[in-house]
């Protein structure tokens, strides 16, 4: 299997209006290039030195959307060359970004991440302190909420995968309600490899798909 072949059968797949994010981590530019030359233009990266180097080799017109761990003192590495930071997972990381934002006069693009599952990682918010951090999106002027990123719990039980997206496709619906005001809340990025094709169920912005078009992961 080719990259470029499993990228146009991933796409065949998407209906209009899901967006497929190449996710490029660990994998070298080659294949992104490769990926690129089948048309391919979202990539989704997830270390910071990594892409950093990436990036720079790499044409301009690629979407870049940061989806890993993203520590503050990493920002500058990162948010210059990305259209959106997908994994935002804590007050002290937003607040950062916004900073970073307001600095430039900017605001990046970024997603919530919603903590989904019963999984060891403790990693994104909850519903409550996504609600909370949407009632004062006034005042963030450095960013632009556009709206939710969840992984679900890792398992093969499709039962189990089907509750964590049901729960941040409500979420997600119900915040659409009480703030319509931000009228930039439209996305909700959900499935990876191995479940991406019932996070198609829960209408995706973003599907967030790695290994299935590049291969294990090699380096
Ligand atoms: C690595 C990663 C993916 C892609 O995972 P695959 O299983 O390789 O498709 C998606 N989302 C996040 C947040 C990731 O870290």
């Amino acid at each position: 299997m080719s990259i470029a072949s499993e990228i146009k059968r991933i796409k065949s797949e998407l209906p209009q209006g899901v967006h497929l994010v190449a996710v490029s981590k660990f994998h070298p530019a080659e294949a992104v290039m490769e990926a690129y030359n089948a048309g391919q233009r979202i990539f989704g990266e997830s270390r910071p030195q990594e892409f950093a180097a990436k990036c720079k080799v790499l044409p301009e017109d690629i979407q870049w959307h940061f989806i890993g761990h993203l520590q503050t003192n990493k920002l500058k590495l990162v948010l210059p060359y990305v259209s959106m930071v997908q994994s935002v997972d804590s007050k002290r990381l937003l607040d950062a970004i916004n900073a970073w934002g307001v600095k430039e006069g900017r605001r990046v693009n970024i997603l919530l991440e919603l903590h989904l599952g019963a999984e060891e990682t403790k990693q994104g918010f909850t519903a409550e302190e996504i609600n909370d951090i949407l009632a004062d999106a006034g005042n963030c002027q450095g960013v632009f909420f556009r709206g939710l990123m969840g992984m679900a719990t890792n398992t093969d039980d499709e039962a189990v995968i089907r509750a964590d997206f049901q729960r941040i496709a409500a979420l997600y619906n119900k915040l659409r309600d009480t703030y319509p005001e931000l009228a930039e809340f439209t996305a909700l990025s959900i499935g990876m490899s191995h479940d991406y094709r019932i996070a198609l169920d829960y209408n995706p912005a973003y599907v967030r798909i790695g290994t299935a078009i590049f291969g294990p992961r090699v380096y």
